[in-house]
């Protein structure tokens, strides 16, 4: 047999490979199956068939995810336009196949093929199985055999492209509204419960495109299409308008995630603003993988006087983990602790034990959430020292400088 050169293979492109675990499974069964050499699933783009997912473990010097042949050079276009049957036991008795230069180039003695298609019933590519020997006896039972699990392999696949498509939509989205700022801030009072004065705002976005989504979906999004930072750095800008609006004693709290402070860019954007005057509202949607990294970003920043809050202390996936590592100045109750405070036996003991931590390494709390006089109350007699909520005020425009400095 001819020695296979990497030179007689197509072009090795690099490709946003659909590859899964369940694919890969698929197609080391496919292979396997009946002792063939190689199974792959490739993708016709521009012209060529592209090797998206490959299980060949004595072949990946001829066949390799990511490398592309000419579609009209491979066996593909012949078996979708009927030159070729799609099960070939043995290329050497196949007039068609025995032509084609391929055959040689990757030494095929025997194929089979299963055709991918879109959901819209355009082609994708195919599911093929191959042996640089003969199989004589292969059999329209493989071929059905092999057509269950190319139709597992078409099944993800058409998953994947759905969900790159919806990705890209959400992508779009939030690039439009970062291109046209189409967002605006409403600022939430935090009032201290002894005297009932407000003492700072929680900044809060609201976007604008119509049907409403909750500002956290839509910087899920953001983080999805790797604009997070972006969005969030834009939004923070627009908040700061606060800090010439308000008055010098009252303070701004933030809401950030650990990636855009990892990112360093938080640091040039805070450049020129009070910091004694900031408070940043950590919450981890996403598990931080290193904290020691995280506390040097903030350093200099906690130096100038900013201060850390963990958000939503005591939530599903705000871990305590979080408390511990960040040590915060203050710590945000969530909403599911304040509610029904009054009268859960259990939520209360959570709040005092969350208080007992915070004396111990003097931080203040805050309880997010309280919309009856009874859950203020509750919380006061608890030890909480401010409070949030529709109880004491909606997130709305900024009151003007006068009634705020009252
Ligand atoms: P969060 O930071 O925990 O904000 C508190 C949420 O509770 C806000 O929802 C607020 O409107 C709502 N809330 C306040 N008081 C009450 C009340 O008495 N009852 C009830 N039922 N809800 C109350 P919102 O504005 O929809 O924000 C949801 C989440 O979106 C925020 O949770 C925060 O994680 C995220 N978010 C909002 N604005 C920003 C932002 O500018 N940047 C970032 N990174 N995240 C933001
Ligand atoms: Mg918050
Ligand atoms: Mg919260």
């Amino acid at each position: 047999m001819m020695a296979l050169s990497k030179t007689m293979i197509g072009e090795r492109l690099s490709t946003e490979v659909a590859e899964s675990d369940l694919v890969q499974q698929a197609l080391e069964a496919i292979r396997k199956h009946r002792g063939m050499e190689a199974a792959y699933l490739s993708e016709f783009v521009d012209g060529k068939a592209v090797f998206r997912c490959v299980d060949a473990p004595g072949m990946t010097h001829v066949i390799d995810v990511g490398d592309a042949h000419l579609l009209e050079e491979t066996y593909c276009t012949h078996i979708l336009e009927g030159r070729l049957p799609d099960l070939i036991p043995d290329t050497s008795k196949n007039r068609h196949a025995r032509s084609m230069a391929i055959t040689e180039t990757l030494q095929i003695g025997s194929h089979i093929a299963i055709p991918v298609k879109r959901r819209n019933g355009e082609p994708y590519g195919m599911v093929c199985c191959l042996s640089q020997s003969p199989h004589d006896s292969l059999n329209p039972r493989d071929l059905e055999t092999m057509r269950m699990f190319a139709e597992l392999v078409s099944r993800q696949v058409n998953r994947e492209i759905e969900e790159r498509s919806e990705q890209e939509l959400k992508a779009n989205s939030v690039r439009s509204i970062l291109k046209g700022s189409e967002f605006s801030i409403a600022y939430q009072p935090i009032v201290d419960l002894k005297t009932m004065m407000t003492a700072g705002f929680e900044a809060l976005c609201r976007f604008e495109p119509l049907p409403y989504r909750p500002p956290d979906a839509w910087f899920r999004d953001a983080m999805a299409a790797g604009l997070g930072r972006d969005l969030e750095l834009a939004v923070l800008g627009k908040a700061l308008e606060f800090i010439d609006k308000a008055p010098a004693d009252l303070f701004l709290t933030l809401n950030v995630s650990p990636e855009t402070v990892s990112s360093g860019r938080l640091a040039d954007l805070l450049t020129g603003t009070p910091l004694e005057r900031l408070v940043l509202e950590l919450t981890e949607h996403t598990p931080v993988d290193d904290y020691s990294a995280l506390r040097d970003t903030l350093a200099p920043l906690i130096a100038g006087g900013v201060r850390i809050a963990v958000d939503d202390a005591g939530a599903g996936y705000s871990s305590f983990r979080h408390i511990l590592q960040l040590r915060p100045d203050i710590i945000k109750l969530d909403i599911n602790l304040t509610r029904h405070v009054d009268n859960d036996p259990g939520r209360r003991a959570l709040t005092t034990g969350i208080m007992s931590y915070a004396h111990e390494t003097g931080a203040m709390v805050i309880a997010e959430g309280i919309e009856t006089v009874r859950e203020k109350s509750t919380l006061k007699a608890l030890g909480v020292e401010m409070g949030q909520g529709y109880l004491l005020g909606y997130p709305g425009e900024l009151p003007d400088a006068e009634s705020m400095a009252a």
